[in-house]
């Protein structure tokens, strides 16, 4: 009988498991529900793939976004699992046919969006079939307090309990909090379910920050340099990603676009031309990407900042999925946090919510607002930052990331840091971040003179120092809980009783200050040696085999990455196989994929060695 391992090595071509997955897979098999925390890339999926492969009945994948499950199923059946979705995409025809062929037991995995849940003929279908286990992608959706709240998972449990027999449930997400992890289990009724988190940290991404003084110029520099890669520019409006995708397309760029706002074909054929690779940027708003699963964007830029870190580590994180040095770069801009704060305030009225749990959910989101522009702030290590906050202990560096790449200097902040708390103390704590550095700063700004803010005693006694620098110190205390801020359209700085023991001298404060103000020269010559093939690679064979998977992907109508992965075509470089044995070695090869198509890539091999 097959095993877990031989159908890993037969129907996806990986010899080995990675962290968590083979106890995840092991669970489900033996009839026990679980909840597999893992971040973006890691390798979610397998863990509900293999078990579907080893159950009798169909697994049934509720996932939230409809546009790519035809590429999953496609890419399922090219690892030789038959798949299928049912969704508002197809006709009633099709519909109908699917469930027909699903009532003959002719899948091992449909997909559906939790909407689908709530139909009749569906539900109707379910009762009559065998159902070997439900799998919840995007598992955080049931969660009011996660990032990525939507109603329609509350209605999961629902209909799971109408089934005939309840079937082993699994729960996946790349969302760690604790809050959202129990929500899982309660909205989703599971049973003492097994919960793996494994770690978050993606060795291959490299994270930054960078401020830019112009954004477009400095994107037109990091794109050029990785001109022939494959990337993401999130933008957090419509219109900035009208404005981006026009900027990089008159400088040359094979941009595409993608946003709510565009009709239904336009955002399909633009995400098509993005998985073909007949574009090599996307850019686009958050409404891109979840469940994307090409494998080969080497990086990930973000023009604004989003709303949260949970946010940008998924987003970021569909940056080198197949393992490859990959690069994740933030542009931070002051007017990024205005806008979020404004977002998240203005927002309407989940009607499934009470006021007060109204209000808490936008305290919360602003909170996670605050957590996400220190990270943008802090000149701690990048990925510890984000580590920590996901629960977990991280190195005081990574030697991986923008801050740790530059030169600090550990600096004793302590004088500046009374002058920055006695300001707020005098001033009564009635004012916000900007006010309190113009005071400091002795602005002649109407706002200040108008106020009498220039009688104050600590008018101006911060003018040597840039208001960078002060907004840097101030929200350095805000980390250090010395202050924080309160209320929601206009916050303003409160002391908390640690800032008195600073004021008294008792306490002192030391920061990691950068030498230099813009010294990112590092980051960049980084970027360039990584953007490069790897040693040792032979980039004329790299490129016939590429061009074959073009041809491949042309005529069979899928994105390349569905045909081969780039680190197949490596390892493939690498091997060199001539025989199917020998083929079935590359890394992501499989039964299937070697059947289809090893003698096709084995013969551009040979040809190439003779
Ligand atoms: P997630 O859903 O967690 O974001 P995916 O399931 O899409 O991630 O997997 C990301 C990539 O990792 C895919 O290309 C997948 O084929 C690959 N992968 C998954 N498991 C393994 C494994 N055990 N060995 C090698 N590659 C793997």
């Amino acid at each position: 009988m097959a095993d877990k391992l031989s159908v890993l090595k037969e129907y996806f071509g990986y010899s080995e498991f990675r962290s968590g997955q083979g106890e995840i897979v092991d669970s489900l098999l033996s009839g026990r529900d679980a909840v597999c925390i893992m971040p973006t890339g890691a390798g979610k999926s397998i863990c509900y793939q293999i078990p579907a492969m080893l159950m009798d009945g169909t697994a049934i994948v509720i996932s939230p976004l409809i546009s790519l499950m035809k590429d999953q199923v496609n890419a399922l059946s090219r690892f030789g699992i038959p798949s299928a979705c049912i969704n508002s995409s197809l006709s009633m025809d099709e519909i109908n046919f699917t469930m027909l062929m699903a009532e003959h037991g002719e899948y091992k995995v449909i997909y559906v969006a939790p909407e689908r849940l709530e139909t009749n003929e569906f539900s109707a279908m379910c009762k009559r079939i065998k159902i070997s286990m439900i799998a919840v992608d995007e598992a955080h959706c049931v969660s009011q307090w996660g990032h990525d709240f939507r109603p329609s998972y509350l209605k999961i449990a629902e209909f799971i309990s109408g089934l005939n027999a309840r079937p082993v449930v699994g729960a996946f997400t790349a969302t760690a909090t604790r809050e959202v992890k129990d929500d899982i289990v309660r909205a989703l009724k599971l049973s003492s379910p097994l919960v793996v988190t494994t770690g978050f940290d993606r060795p291959n991404l490299f994270f930054s920050v960078i401020r830019p003084e112009s954004k477009l110029q400095k994107l037109n520099e990091l794109i050029g340099e990785r001109r022939d890669k494959s990337g993401i520019v999130y933008c957090s409006t419509r219109k900035n990603v009208e404005e981006v995708q026009e900027y990089l397309s008159s400088k040359g760029f094979l941009a595409t676009r993608y946003h709510a706002g565009l009709s239904e074909l336009e955002r399909s054929a633009n995400q098509d031309d993005f998985l073909f690779d007949r574009k090599t940027v996307m850019v686009a708003t958050n409404a891109f990407g979840m469940g994307i699963d090409k494998s080969n964007v080497s990086y990930v830029i973000h023009y604004n900042m989003p709303k949260d870190i949970e946010s940008y580590y998924q987003e970021a994180g569909r940056a080198g999925r197949d393992g490859s040095e990959a690069d994740c770069i933030l542009m931070y801009s002051g007017m990024d946090v205005r806008i979020n704060r404004f977002l998240i305030t203005k927002k309407d009225d989940n009607p499934e919510l009470t006021e007060e749990e109204q209000d808490a959910l936008v305290q919360k989101e602003l909170e996670r607002l605050k957590i996400m522009t220190f990270y943008c702030t802090t000149n701690e290590c990048l990925r510890g930052f984000m580590l920590k906050y996901f629960g977990e202990k991280a190195d005081l560096t990574c030697d991986k990331c923008s801050n740790c790449m530059e030169n600090y200097t550990l600096t004793d902040v302590t004088v500046d840091a009374q002058k920055i708390l006695s300001c707020i103390f005098k001033t009564r704590e009635r004012f916000g971040k900007s006010t309190i550095i113009k005071i400091l700063k002795g602005s002649k700004e109407d706002s200040i003179i108008s106020r009498e803010l220039d009688k104050q005693s600590t008018y101006g006694i911060m003018k040597d120092l840039s208001p960078q620098r002060i907004r840097l110190i101030i929200n350095y205390l805000e980390e250090q809980e010395c202050i924080k801020e309160e209320g929601t359209d206009y916050p303003i700085i409160k002391l908390l009783p640690k800032s008195y023991g600073v004021l008294r001298g008792k306490l002192t404060l030391s920061m990691k200050v950068p030498k230099e103000a813009e010294p990112k020269k590092q980051t960049s010559d980084a970027a360039k040696s990584r953007t490069g093939v790897q040693k040792g690679i032979d980039r004329e064979l790299l490129d016939l085999l590429k061009l074959l998977r073009k041809e491949i992907s042309q005529s069979e109508g899928v994105p390349a990455f569905v045909v081969f992965p780039d680190t197949a075509l490596l390892d493939m470089c690498i091997k060199l196989p001539k025989t199917e044995d020998e083929f079935l070695q590359v890394i992501g090869v499989g039964k299937t994929k070697c059947q289809r198509y090893g003698e096709r890539f084995m013969s551009v091999i040979r040809q190439y060695c003779d």
